[in-house]
């Protein structure tokens, strides 16, 4: 059984060549989106150019060959996207597709983000958080703080796999290019304060993207995946309204070490990466 199991899966393997695309998706970091009320669930305006700029990087990487682009709504828990308004020829992923986001599927050679804001507690950075503006206040990977952009690089690296392009604001830019400095970006607005920003128009921006999209994937042999080695620690200070009880208790490899703050221990990134998500 074992034997067949692993033969189907060779099989399985081979029938999925590694040459697909996954755009991760955000809303914070669109251009012309600089405003609270523009990321809540149905705003039309926010959708219009979120689209607008996925079919741009789209364009960009069929444009350079890329044999397959898969879209991940990742924004507000996938409410976002529409599979009549996606570029025609990408595919598109509604839902959680789980902690490892597929990256364990052996179907994708890199990922990119598009319309992503930078960590929390950026300053000069477009509604700037570490997935819950809500319920996190700050994380941290081996004591460097960190939000969406450096913990999924370091899950596509924990599968070799590479982060090759960004669009957003120039803060998100920063973030991604202090891991991988090789990765093509597209700066669409500058973030003056956390709720307001300069930014480019819809058309300027989806033109820049189109083109450093295509950029990242004719270069992407050249871009290395993000290593994060193990041991690996994850800390994560709560805001105030998201105060655990202290009677809960914590699972293994998770110890709380103040009132509002837990701590993920791994062997590899994998291991706290897996703790942190399952919590
Ligand atoms: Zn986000």
């Amino acid at each position: 059984m074992r034997l067949f199991i692993a033969a189907l899966f060779s099989i399985c393997a081979f029938a999925q060549p590694r040459n697909a695309i996954l755009i991760i998706t955000d809303a914070e970091g669109v251009a012309g989106v600089c405003r609270q009320q523009q990321v809540e669930q149905g705003n039309a305006e926010m959708q219009r150019l979120l689209t607008g700029e996925i079919n741009a990087a789209v364009r960009g990487f069929l444009k350079a060959g890329a044999p397959q682009v898969v879209v991940w709504d990742g924004h507000g828990g996938s409410w976002t996207l529409s599979a009549q308004t996606i570029h025609d020829d990408a595919r598109l992923i509604t839902g959680s597709p789980g902690p490892k986001m597929l990256l364990d599927s052996g179907r994708f050679a890199a990922i990119a983000f598009v319309g992503q804001h930078a960590r929390a507690n950026r300053e000069r950075a477009v509604m700037a958080h570490s997935y819950s503006s809500l319920g996190i206040q700050k994380l941290t990977m081996n004591g460097a703080e960190v939000g969406e952009i450096e913990t999924r690089a370091a899950l596509a690296g924990a599968f070799n796999v590479p982060v090759i392009f960004l669009s957003g604001d120039r803060a998100a830019a920063e973030d991604l290019h202090a891991i991988v400095p090789e990765a093509e970006v597209a700066i669409v607005k500058e973030g003056l304060s956390y709720y307001s920003c300069e930014s480019m128009s819809a058309a300027g921006a989806q033109a820049l993207i189109e083109k450093q999209a295509e950029a990242a994937w004719r270069k992407l042999a050249r871009i290395k995946p993000y290593r994060v080695d193990g041991p690996v620690t994850i800390e994560m200070e709560l805001t105030t309204r998201s105060t655990p009880s202290p009677d809960a208790v914590p699972g293994e490899g998770v110890e709380r070490i103040g009132p509002r703050t837990l701590r993920y221990r791994g062997k590899d990134f994998l291991e706290a990466w897996t703790r942190w998500s399952g919590r």
